[in-house]
């Protein structure tokens, strides 16, 4: 480590605030993970590595990232998180600005990182721990002319003009929701507010973005099964940021009990709930689903013993078997394994060659077991298309439950009101942009 890291003071801070930063997983395709894995590319016979994380980044591929970090100091009481106020065993650290940027301009200069990813605690004063954060970026893209990645958190409730001079530096940002609703929120993370300091600078984020900034995108984590949320109410919010917020994506950590965090809710099944809403989130995502496409348990979660695919194959019979060499790319999008990829294969394939069975299709790389019983080739279908007996028993579990679609609790009130489906479900607030205030509707 000699050359690197200098003193033990600086090590030991390292390790601790690199510790603590590997349970955000909103860091692009980032390895790590809440399953008990670090995720971190740790070599034993480099012990600095320790620090680095993998992350695949767009347009860059997967390369080294140094995730870490400011300070772990917060004044907030959140139920599922290590770092809460009220855990008085931990040691309290923190980097000044110059400080974080020089250790890790010392890591690019040896090549071991391609980039950094920076969150905080909120400390005693939000602004004064978000600034900390902006300065460290501020100093390694005009100091050290550092062009390469820079991810920086959002603190919640951080004032405007800092949320926009990250976005003058970070090539991408992210404000962590954790919870789909302030009913939710309020019973993991009472310290903050739903609606003011987390929806309101996500909308600030989207509409900065959207304008000309530096950062590309935005993103979100949702901790699963920390509160008694459904997966109903994290995909509806869901839905909402990605049309409302624009936020890119969402990012879903199961909620592992860590070192007597408390937690009062069944949290059993949170790695296969993660597992669903990611599926689901590929739907909403590339897919062309829109929210009331998903199919939910009369409980409001996911199918937990088919994908939500096969689910909404299932469910709607009416729509299938789908044509493959007439249905339109949006339709093939609907059929279990076909992907946007082999979706588009298809439909260049077939203008000069039409498909004729399953081995042909699977060529253009669908996964054919799963299409083989949604699919006909010009109105005929293959002998073996027809439902086996895995089929058949998919089709005997769903049918034992009751399952309803996104679509269902809105019907009667769009009936009723003639208004938009979703927004039906939100409520008015005020929202205080840069001309004025208008009224949004938030989850
Ligand atoms: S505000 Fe962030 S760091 Fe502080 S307790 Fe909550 S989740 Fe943890």
């Amino acid at each position: 480590m000699v050359g690197i890291i200098k003193t033990p003071d600086i090590e030991n801070k390292l390790d601790i605030l690199a510790a603590s930063a590997r349970y955000d997983v909103c860091l692009a395709s980032c390895s790590s993970n809440s399953h008990g894995g670090s995720g971190r590319i740790h070599d034993p016979k480099n012990p600095i590595t320790r620090w680095i994380y993998p992350a695949h980044i767009p347009g860059r591929g997967k390369v080294g990232i140094l995730k870490v970090l400011q300070t772990n100091v917060c004044k907030n009481n959140c139920s599922y998180c290590t770092l809460s106020a009220h855990r008085d065993r931990i040691k309290r650290v923190s980097f000044a600005p110059h400080e974080l940027a020089e250790i890790f301009i010392k890591f690019v200069q040896r090549r071991l990182v391609h980039g950094i990813f920076i969150s905080s605690g909120v400390g005693f004063n939000i602004d004064s721990a978000m600034e900390k954060m902006v300065r460290t970026a501020e100093i390694l893209r005009n100091k050290h002319n550092f062009k390469g990645y820079i991810h920086l958190k959002i603190l919640p409730g951080a004032s405007f003009n800092l949320i926009e001079h990250a976005t003058h530096l970070a090539d991408r940002i992210s404000i962590n929701l954790e919870a789909p609703t302030r009913k939710h929120l309020n019973t993991i993370a009472p310290d903050k507010n739903f609606v003011t300091d987390l929806i309101m600078r996500m909308k600030w984020a989207g509409d900065l973005i959207q304008k000309k900034s530096y950062t590309k995108s935005h993103t979100t984590q949702f901790v699963v099964g920390a509160s008694d949320e459904t997966d109903f109410d994290i995909l509806k919010t869901v839905d909402w940021i990605y049309r409302e917020a624009y936020v890119f994506r969402a990012y879903y950590s199961a909620f592992q009990p860590v070192e007597n965090v408390y937690c009062s809710f069944d949290n059993n099944n949170t790695l296969l709930r993660e597992h669903r809403l990611y599926q689901s989130d590929f739907l909403l995502r590339g897919y062309g689903f829109r929210f009331h496409d998903l199919i939910f348990d009369k409980n409001g979660d996911l199918p937990k013993n088919v994908d939500p695919k096969t689910a909404y194959a299932m469910m709607h019979p009416e729509i299938f078997p789908i044509d493959i060499n007439h249905a339109e790319e949006k339709e093939l999008l609907k059929v279990p394994g076909i992907g946007p990829l082999s979706a588009q294969r298809i439909v260049k394939t077939r203008r000069k060659n039409p498909f004729h069975n399953l081995n042909e299709l699977k060529r253009v790389g669908a996964i054919v077991k799963w299409a083989a019983s949604y699919i006909e080739f010009s109105g005929k279908q293959e002998k073996q298309t027809k439902p086996g007996y895995i089929q058949q028993w998919l089709f005997d579990e769903m049918s034992s439950v009751q399952w309803r679609t996104g679509f269902e609790p809105y019907q009667k009130e769009k009936i009723a009101s003639g208004m938009s489906l979703i927004d039906n479900n939100l409520e008015p607030y005020e929202y205080p942009g840069q001309k004025g205030k208008r009224l949004i509707f938030a989850p």
